[in-house]
């Protein structure tokens, strides 16, 4: 069986967005401070509510400034993300399609607590999630990079399926795909401990990043080359431990 689950702490930095999310429609928007007292850091983490019960409690119940402990998890989705492109050489505009990811935090509950402050609160952000190693991980001075399949349980998929408005890329409804990073000590420990295929538990917090890139292409009106800019914020998992999934091993 394959394991999901973030636990998130922190105080409602803005008041509740509700809004049209591209991918699962009427959606609240919830954004959080952590005080992360353990790495002396102030994360930002931006979670989600899809269930429309979930979302009129946390209507009535969540203010600025509340403490909010949350229990969700991670959800990735690939797509193909249509930006408008502009030639710089004869100015036409035109829509060019990658693949992409969207990756959000999906809220199943809450517990709200009032009268906390960002300074004297402990802020909780935690994940734990379990899945395959997809690709040879990603090795450089101190920092390893690996994306791991997290399977979906069919309920999941079924419900995704219906609630999603985007396209997805075929597959996609089925499994989570998760970059994690590991660093320093942790890092050597995966390179020596762990391969493509096997199966992992990962322990970490999540982290926002910002995916960039070029893309060098041709423009069909004057055929001239150009190269245009991709970037997207894409949640990631850095990792404080990382170990096999030995109960699956010995059932295999
Ligand atoms: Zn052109």
């Amino acid at each position: 069986m394959s394991i999901n689950k973030c636990k998130i702490g922190g105080i409602v930095a803005e008041v509740p967005k509700r809004m049209n999310s591209l991918f699962y429609g009427d959606v609240l928007e919830i954004r959080l401070d952590i005080n992360r007292k353990d790495i002396d850091k102030i994360e930002h983490v931006t979670c989600l509510i899809v269930d429309k019960e979930l979302i009129e409690r946390a209507m009535n119940t969540i203010g600025v400034g509340d403490y909010l402990f949350c229990f969700g998890h991670f959800v990735s989705l690939e797509y193909k993300r249509k930006q408008l492109v502009k030639c710089p050489h004869c100015g036409k505009e035109g829509y060019r399609m990658r693949k992409a990811q969207n990756t959000d935090i999906i809220l199943r509950d809450f517990e709200v607590t009032k009268g906390i402050d960002l300074s004297d609160s402990d802020g909780v952000n935690r994940v734990v999630l379990t899945g395959v190693v997809n690709n040879p991980i990603q090795q450089r001075e101190g920092h390893n990079r690996f994306q791991i399949v997290n399977n979906r349980p069919i309920q999941a998929q079924q419900h995704l399926m219906e609630i999603v408005t985007e396209e997805l890329l075929a597959g996609s409804e089925r499994f989570n795909l998760v970059n994690v990073n590991t660093f320093n000590g942790l890092a050597t420990h995966v390179s020596k401990t762990v391969k493509q295929s096997n199966r992992v538990i990962v322990k970490g917090s999540i982290y926002d990043r910002i995916i960039k890139y070029t893309i060098p292409c041709k423009c069909k009106y004057c055929e001239e080359m150009f190269e245009y800019d991709v970037v997207y914020p894409q949640y990631e998992v850095t990792a404080t431990s990382v170990r096999q999934d030995v109960d699956y091993i010995s059932k295999s």
